[in-house]
């Protein structure tokens, strides 16, 4: 099964991405580095709903 999360940068809030997650990672925030281009650069994205 796959749920499907958004990621937001944690710098402007902003929803750069999706995830499809496995339902083993369900418990977990998940927390990645990605480039931001509201910020235009690397920032810490995390899971949002
Ligand atoms: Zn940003």
């Amino acid at each position: 099964m796959l749920r499907k999360a958004g990621l937001a940068c944690t710098v402007c809030g902003s929803r750069n991405y999706t995830l499809n997650l496995s339902s083993v990672a369900k418990e977990k925030r998940v927390e990645v580095k990605k480039f931001c281009r509201t910020c235009g650069k690397h920032t810490l994205h995390k899971e949002t709903r």
